[in-house]
């Protein structure tokens, strides 16, 4: 499953996060998911909890931030919000759109003991 490994990449940075700030506890994970990345809340939220089971992170809670899909309209000179990477600009309808935001998910944020 797709969402495995990146369940376990998350973990992967926690583990870096801990020996760089060294803390040997995670209570709770803020994961920005952009809404143009494929990633399904559900089953990273699901995964997530099967791979900190023993680890550093064994019971954490993970928040999850939706981050909205935002382009660059050349016709319109102006960013704008799209939902999906073959939407066309939601001002003019036109499709010379660049990506800019919403296709990365991250660690957003670490609460940690
Ligand atoms: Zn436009």
């Amino acid at each position: 499953m797709h969402e495995m490994s990146l369940a376990e990449g998350v973990l992967q940075i926690l583990q870096d996060q801990a020996q760089a700030q060294s803390f040997a506890r995670v209570k709770t994970v803020w994961l920005e998911i952009g809404e143009l990345s494929h990633v399904d809340p559900d089953a990273i939220a699901f995964c997530f909890d099967a791979v900190v089971q023993g680890s550093l992170a064994e019971g954490a809670k993970l928040e999850i931030i939706r981050t909205p899909g935002q382009a660059w309209c050349h016709d319109c000179a102006k960013a704008v919000q799209v939902s999906s990477l073959i939407d066309p600009c939601p001002v003019c309808g036109g499709y010379k759109l660049q990506v800019t935001d919403g296709q990365e998910m991250r660690v957003h944020e670490l609460e940690v003991d």
